[in-house]
């Protein structure tokens, strides 16, 4: 057991992820947005993979501060359009990163498909006493035809995960957390942090 709260930046703005991972660690870690450390600018996200991104975004942050710090990346896959969005999800239908109008295209592009197939995965990149780690986390459901709750954010409203009736913005958060690919990813590395 932790007796002493530890101060991890997660490399994100993201109130919506903020919230979700806090509520994950517990009270036994302070998680610190990148504004609560006075960083404003866009992180460079610059490969064509989770994982690089991940990796590129915690470094830049420990590079700059020397903090222990963790940052995600997270990908809708797709199988009928092979895994696209993909890295690209947050700009699928352009760079003002529009929710609306990414869940418009993709329902677009899926229109007639019966294979609706596609997983959330979420890698996590952390550097912690001078170490990198990556944690990776993943669910599978169904892309739906009509959006569906307005909890949640980005394609929250049209993903059913296997074995639910509710989508993602239909959940309680706590639920969400319980078998999303970022919940799952952060699981590991609480499991991770509390062995330390
Ligand atoms: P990020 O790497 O976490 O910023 O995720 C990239 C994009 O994937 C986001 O802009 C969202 O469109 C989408 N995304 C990530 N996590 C979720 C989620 O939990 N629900 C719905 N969409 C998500």
């Amino acid at each position: 057991m932790l007796d002493k709260q530890i101060e991890l930046v997660f490399a994100t703005n993201n109130q919506h992820k903020l919230r979700e991972v806090q509520e994950l660690l517990g009270n036994h870690f302070k998680v610190l947005s990148l504004s609560e450390i006075g960083i404003n600018v866009d992180i460079p996200e610059d490969f064509d993979t989770l994982q690089e991104n991940a990796l590129q975004k915690a470094q830049y942050i420990y590079n700059r501060t020397g903090h222990s710090c963790f940052a995600d990346d997270t990908g809708l896959e797709v199988d009928a359009l092979n895994g696209e969005p993909g890295v690209f999800s947050a700009r699928y239908a352009g760079e003002s990163k529009s929710s609306k109008d990414n869940i418009k295209k993709l329902l677009a592009n899926l229109e007639g498909v019966k294979n609706r197939k596609a997983r959330f995965r979420t890698v996590i990149a952390l550097i912690f006493d001078k170490q990198e780690y990556l944690f990776e986390g993943e669910v599978w459901g169904t892309i739906i035809e009509t959006e569906q709750g307005s909890d949640g954010f980005g394609y929250d409203p049209v993903f059913l995960p296997d074995g639910y009736d509710n989508t993602f913005a239909q959940m309680p958060l706590e639920l969400k957390n319980r078998i999303s690919h970022r919940g799952i990813a952060v699981s590991k590395l609480i499991t991770f942090l509390k062995s330390r």
